[in-house]
């Protein structure tokens, strides 16, 4: 998946913008705040997160799979790790599988 830098509010300062790519002392890729240096979370879509499209996340409804209100998990999305991401896939996946062949579980 590439690295999006989205449109951010800093919490930190009262910059809004674009987010700025550096590297953390361990070498992690992070986005900061180019006025103050604050880590920021890029917004990523909840599809984007997932790596997705749009169409296929709203109908799999992993949401659905995690036993959540869609709202609480995508909030969750927002700062899962890839790790994460990739177990909620699989879910998603099983789940919308099993609908398509019309089991039941
Ligand atoms: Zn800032």
């Amino acid at each position: 998946m590439s690295l999006r830098i989205a449109h951010t509010n800093c919490p930190a300062c009262p910059y809004s913008g674009p987010a700025m790519a550096t590297t953390d002392p361990a070498g992690k890729p992070i986005n900061v705040c180019p006025e103050c240096s604050t880590p920021l979370t890029p917004k990523v879509k909840p599809w984007e997160a997932l790596g997705i499209p749009k169409a296929r996340y709203l109908a799999s409804r992993p949401w659905k799979a995690a036993k959540m209100e869609r709202k609480a998990f995508e909030a969750i999305l927002e700062h899962v790790t890839p790790e994460a991401v990739d177990c909620l896939k699989r879910e998603a996946e099983a789940e919308s599988l099993v609908e398509a062949l019309g089991l039941s579980l």
